[in-house]
């Protein structure tokens, strides 16, 4: 059973459709795959369309949050799954975080068209497709323009949170977006802990605070973690009684990563299904009785 339970598509900043994802997903050997876009579910249906008879499809999404601990607040993204799209908080997040992502978008855009950077708000638009925006869009069009050689790069100078041209935008608070995804039956699962800076806030005790306000999870094994990171938030989720997930984070040709190279237990994924409500539930042949 080769599972990955964190994949984007054209629906927020990756390069695969719904259904070049599904295909994609059945070609790397996967049983088992979660579309997990940023802030929408719109890839859900379509990627539904598209499955292959052998897969099994998981639907989720990757929340934009913010932590406020005692230092600055972080940005942590964090994973829902199996929770109701139609849920009225999320309904009403979701359409804020779209419009903030557009805003904070094209702030970003004036920011580099104003330094001459040849690229256009317009472009980035026609980049994003309707999904709300992302820092990769802009770093397609930074590639188009030849002014880097990849979006990896881009990442690297132009779209740097620390770069001259970042503009932060207004997420969800954290507690508040776990209670949102439990209230709407779904399980929640903190996504790359230890992969963006984000261990600032994460500490042992906080995670135990988000833990006890229900958390399902910690996402061990990610392309961006070390060994150690990866057996340091191994020891966390024993201690807390967290699941452990594991997950490639594939982003089409916007990341050099390939899906399925991080994997979930069967154990862990039946714990985490036994744990949602059931109100969308896993779709394909795979049985939660391992
Ligand atoms: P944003 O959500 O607009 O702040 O952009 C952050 C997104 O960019 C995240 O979802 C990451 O998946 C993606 N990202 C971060 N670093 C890189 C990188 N080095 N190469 C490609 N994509 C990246
Ligand atoms: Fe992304
Ligand atoms: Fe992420
Ligand atoms: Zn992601």
């Amino acid at each position: 059973m080769l599972i990955d339970l964190h994949a984007h598509s054209t629906a927020s900043d990756g390069t695969d459709t719904p259904a070049q994802l599904m295909a994609a997903a059945a070609a790397a050997g996967l049983d088992v795959v979660a579309i997990t876009d940023h802030d929408n579910t719109g890839g859900w249906q379509p990627a539904l369309d598209a499955r292959p008879d052998g897969l099994t499809v998981i639907r989720g999404a990757e929340f934009s949050t913010l932590a406020r601990t005692d230092s600055w607040p972080v940005s942590v993204h964090l994973l829902g799954y199996l929770f109701d799209p139609e849920h009225a908080a999320i309904v009403t997040e979701q359409a804020r975080l779209r419009e903030e992502r557009l805003q904070r978008g094209m702030a970003i855009v004036a920011k580099m068209v104003a330094a001459g950077i040849p690229i256009t708000a317009e472009q980035v638009m026609a980049i994003a497709n309707g999904a709300p925006v992302g820092r990769p869009h802009s770093g397609q069009a930074l590639v188009a323009a030849g002014v880097v050689t990849s979006v990896d790069q881009a990442f690297g100078s132009y779209l740097s949170g620390r770069g001259p041209y970042y503009v932060p935008k207004a997420d969800t608070d954290l507690p508040t977006a776990i209670a949102m995804i439990a209230a709407a039956g779904g399980v929640s699962v903190i996504a790359h802990p230890r992969g963006r800076g984000e261990y600032r806030a994460l500490t042992f005790e906080y995670i135990k605070e988000l833990a006890d306000h229900g958390l399902g999870g910690l996402e061990v094994d990610h392309p961006d973690h070390s060994a150690a990171e990866r057996a340091e938030l191994r020891s966390i989720a024993e201690r807390l009684g967290l699941l452990t997930t594991g997950s490639s984070d594939y982003h089409g040709t916007n990341k050099v990563l390939r899906l399925g190279q991080d994997h979930t237990d069967p154990e862990i994924l039946a714990r985490l299904v036994a744990a949602s409500s059931g109100a969308t539930p896993p779709v394909g042949p795979a049985g939660f009785d391992w």
